[in-house]
């Protein structure tokens, strides 16, 4: 019995996270992070002053990581609101930013349902085509507010600039919300849009291109009167969910434009050979410009999952629906690419073996 829970909250579900292991070695390519660590310069941020004065709140307005954003998009620092991850700051966007509801793909980010689940936000989930790509006219008769993760995960399809701008023409008093935790590794960013469509939110995260998914770090990019109530939503909230080290870290992130453009084309390069390595063992991949690849085995997804768990190899499954077949692989280093494409090699042949 559910004796001291809010009744209105009786259904609420959880997110569902992947694995985080606790012992052993592990090739871990569930989580989409990134695997080179954060930048030299992150480090030393870290382990100068900063600790030191962790007995002292940390800034609310988060100034210098602000003014560097600002810096960094070509927006002005009234633009821009931080939060603890771009979870933070997606939930802050269900719950306030939703009057008519939300609208989404059927196969994205599946924290969006839970959110919706969780502030009482009714949702319409609309499908994707058979071959997981986004058609931007199924959302011309929608009112509710519209949440793209751009490049969608996990399929890491991504849609074009040109298709973004359609979606915020359809109706310029509906907001877009366009989740950008993937877009460094390929697609065209909406923060180009920024200027001329005051209907747009754009989300980003220091969890991926930038190495810091450890901090919890993100943040918004919209007009002033929207970064406005937005930053009213957090305020409202928790103005210290930033923390000082989060701060100190982001800003040096942002600041190591070098080490950012090195590791993700790193990340790129590989992701092509990931893809390479699954097709030639008879895997189907979906086009990619995410870290992650999303591909259907020639075999039951389920029972590779499992058997390259077994093996300490970490993938992402979602079982059911239009995923179940397909496993979501993030792109990691070169060894752990040559690591998982051996496994898969090795299983499909012992999977064959026992068929025949
Ligand atoms: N959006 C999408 C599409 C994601 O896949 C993730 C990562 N799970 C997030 C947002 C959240 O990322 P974070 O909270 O680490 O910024």
């Amino acid at each position: 019995m559910k004796r001291f829970l809010d009744p209105k909250l009786a259904d609420l579900v959880r997110y569902a996270p992947g694995e985080q292991p606790h012992g052993g070695p592990v090739v871990k390519l569930n989580t989409n992070e990134n695997p080179f660590p954060p930048s030299p310069s992150v480090l030393r941020a870290l382990s100068g002053g900063e600790s030191e004065k962790l007995h002292l709140y940390p800034d609310p307005e988060a100034a210098g990581l602000t003014r560097a954003i600002a810096e960094r998009f070509g927006v002005s620092e009234r633009q821009v609101v931080t939060g603890n991850g771009s979870d933070e700051l997606l939930a802050f966007c269900f719950h306030g930013l939703c009057p008519e509801g939300a609208v989404f793909a059927d196969v994205t980010y599946g924290f969006y349902p839970v959110f919706c689940r969780m502030f009482g936000v009714p949702f319409r989930e609309v499908p994707l085509r058979g071959d997981f790509s986004l058609n931007v006219d199924d959302y011309r008769n929608h009112r509710e507010t519209v949440f793209i993760a751009n490049p969608n995960a996990p399929t890491g399809i991504a849609l074009t600039l040109s298709e973004v701008r359609a979606l915020l023409e359809q109706d310029r008093d509906r907001l877009t919300v366009v989740d950008e935790a993937y877009v460094d590794f390929g697609a065209d960013s909406a923060t180009a849009l920024l200027d001329d469509y005051d209907n747009l939110l754009v989300v980003q995260t220091f969890s991926k291109s930038r190495q810091l998914a450890g901090i919890r770090l993100a943040f918004a990019l919209g007009s002033e009167p929207l970064a406005r109530d937005l930053a009213t939503l957090k305020f409202a909230f928790n103005p210290y969910s930033v923390n000082r080290l989060a701060l100190a870290a982001g800003e040096a992130a942002l600041r190591d434009e070098a080490y950012f453009e090195r590791t993700r084309r790193e990340i790129v390069k590989n992701r092509e050979a990931l893809q390479e390595g699954l097709r030639a063992l008879g895997a189907k991949t979906l086009p990619s410009e995410a870290n992650f690849v999303f591909m259907r085995p020639p075999m039951d997804a389920a029972a590779l999952y499992r058997a390259l768990r077994n093996r300490g190899i970490l993938v992402r499954h979602f079982p059911g629906g239009r995923t179940g077949d397909w496993l979501r692989v993030s792109v990691g280093t070169d060894e752990q690419i040559v690591a998982l494409i051996g496994a898969v090699r090795d299983i499909l042949r012992e999977t064959a073996d026992a068929a025949g």
